[in-house]
């Protein structure tokens, strides 16, 4: 985003922020110690404890019951409203993040990715990480075919294994579930390894999910079966990725659920490449969801959309960082 028009978006969020106190949706995905995190999307378990120590003292954070009706019903929020959130459904979201929520009485809801949990395979993003920044003795060049046409990628230096690393990522952000599968298949022959994952990166298991799910500071959303951008979907295609997670997770926890977050779900588009469109919104109402998050930078008001409310995404930030960040998110 250019100077001048991150400028006016920060005068709009000002504006709208004085005419109705906003509350806001943080965005986080692991709580835990990685020995290299590409993505930055882990926190280390000491400053997520710092921070919801932080939300806990000087915020009003909301559960997902609450935070729903005030949506549903376009109730204005209480002052310094803060709704906490988990995408993905990794195995430390139950280890790991659960207990420290639990202990400083933070309720959070946690969007869950059907297809690898309770499996030993890792998301794709994770599974190419482990493929060509956690290998070592790959070959000098990567020859790999994506939607027909075949790409050379270099992989002689880590440098350069690491700009492949990043490249692949976004042009599979874009890809269909598929032909995704098909290309980790080739880096799997082109690097000697197999599928399965690391148990450092792996889902959790039925057991953890439904522990989570009964947890009283935990409640659980769908967040599609297999992770794709779904404006690369047809209506058919987005009915069937989401409901299927709905369903699923219906019948593991015994409950209805209406809470969804689109995967990636960023506003930001790559030509006619969106990470979802007016078809993912209709697909969602279609299938009784009532609350739906995605993925850019803004506050929530009483008239904010349900069906793609914005959400803030926290890095591994020390308290002070954190709590300077959240200042700001009140204010612009
Ligand atoms: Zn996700």
């Amino acid at each position: 985003m250019g100077n001048l028009s991150q400028k006016i978006f920060s005068v709009a969020h000002y504006v709208a922020n004085k005419v109705e106190r906003p509350a806001v949706i943080l965005l986080y995905h692991r709580v835990t110690t990685l020995q290299q995190d590409p993505q930055e999307l882990s926190v280390t378990p000491a400053n997520f404890n710092d921070q919801l120590a932080h939300l806990s003292s000087d915020y009003h954070v909301l559960d997902a019951d609450r935070f729903l009706y005030h949506v549903k019903h376009k109730k204005a929020f209480p002052e310094r409203s803060v709704f906490v959130t988990f995408d993905d459904g990794y195995a430390d979201n139950y280890q790991e993040a659960l207990p420290l929520l639990t202990m400083q009485q933070v309720p959070a809801l946690f969007y869950i990715t059907t297809s690898k949990i309770n499996t030993a395979y890792e998301l794709w993003w994770d599974d190419l990480e482990r493929v060509l920044l956690n290998t070592d003795n790959l070959p000098l060049t990567l020859d790999i075919r994506i939607n027909g046409h075949t790409w050379e990628y270099a992989t002689d230096s880590p440098l350069a294994t690491r700009e492949t690393y990043f490249a692949l990522q976004q042009v599979l952000r874009f890809c269909k579930p598929a032909e995704i599968a098909a290309v980790m298949q080739q880096l799997y022959e082109w690097s000697g390894l197999d599928a399965t994952g690391r148990p450092s990166h792996r889902l959790m298991t039925w057991a953890e999910l439904k522990a989570l799910g009964s947890a009283t500071y935990a409640a659980i959303g769908c967040h599609t079966h297999q992770h794709p951008a779904l404006g690369m979907l047809s209506y058919e295609e987005q009915y069937t990725e989401i409901g299927l997670s709905k369903e699923i997770l219906e019948g593991v926890l015994g409950a209805p659920q209406v809470h969804f977050s689109y995967p990636f779900g960023g506003r930001k588009f790559l030509g006619s490449k969106r990470y979802y469109n007016a078809d993912s919104i209709k697909a969602c109402k279609a299938l009784g969801l009532q609350m739906v998050c995605a993925n850019y930078y803004g506050q929530v008001h009483s008239w904010s959309n349900p069906y793609a409310l914005p959400r803030i995404l926290v890095r591994d930030w020390p308290l002070a960082v954190f709590r300077a960040h959240m200042q700001q998110f009140f204010k612009y």
